[in-house]
């Protein structure tokens, strides 16, 4: 099963992701948490993301579709992929067709999460992550940890992106508009892609994604 999950910063894209890929289980693979763990790690390439990522604007195509290229060679994703994050603009997009092209593979569906922008400002303000694991996601609002600052899941002490402060997430919001909505299109034109509304409960969104999925698999085996 190979799947994208695309929708503007706030979404729930990471929450989402985190659960279908369990339930499927096929790898998640998430852009920004790639970058996150090379700017973690100090390297080259991290501090290059940095640069870009703290201002909300794109990390550059020949090094994000070089970090994709890669994670899409490991064994791992044999059984099949989510991608969180990737890609954002035309170039990613048929780059990555081109990658699929290559191992004679193809997306099975791609999931669009839409959201109010408003509601993405209120979301992002609000959002903390677990240092130790960034999937572990909470919200300081809608779904607070028992003891502030901590994740109930293991413990480790929560903290703000830099990039989810608002001027940053505005900035974010237009290039979600300028560069990635295009994308959307790119996979409409294939018939590929459903609208899922992600404003509500967790649960919900998850079954919807999930039903749209599988009939992307009825519809594949009809094929
Ligand atoms: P995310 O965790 O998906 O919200 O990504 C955080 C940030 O990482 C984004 O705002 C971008 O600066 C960068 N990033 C993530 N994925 C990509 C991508 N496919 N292309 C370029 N930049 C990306």
């Amino acid at each position: 099963m190979r799947v994208l999950l695309i929708g503007p910063p706030g979404a729930g894209k990471g929450t989402q992701a985190v659960r279908i890929a369990a339930h499927l289980s096929i790898q998640h693979i998430s852009t920004g948490d790639l970058f996150r763990e090379h700017i973690d790690r100090g390297t080259e390439l991290g501090q290059r993301a940095h640069t870009r990522i703290r201002v909300g604007l794109l990390v550059p195509d020949e090094v994000t579709i070089g970090v994709i290229n890669d994670r899409l060679a490991r064994p791992d994703t044999e059984r099949g992929f989510l991608l969180d994050g990737f890609p954002r603009n035309l170039r990613q997009a048929r780059a990555l067709d081109g990658i699929l092209a290559s191992s004679r593979s193809r997306l099975d569906t791609v999931l669009d999460l839409r959201i109010p922008e408003a509601e993405v400002v209120r979301r992002i303000a609000g959002r903390r992550l677990c240092r130790r694991d960034r999937e572990h996601i909470f919200h300081v609002d809608h779904s607070p940890p028992e003891v502030a600052g901590a994740c109930d899941v293991c413990g480790g002490d929560l903290y703000q992106r830099d990039d989810d402060r608002e001027a940053t997430v505005h900035r974010r919001l237009e290039v979600y508009r300028s560069e990635t909505e295009p994308v959307v299109d790119h996979y409409e034109a294939q018939g590929l892609v459903t609208a899922i509304p992600a404003l509500g409960p967790v649960q919900e969104v998850l079954d919807q994604a999930l039903g749209a999925i599988s009939r992307s698999q009825g519809v594949a085996e009809d094929c």
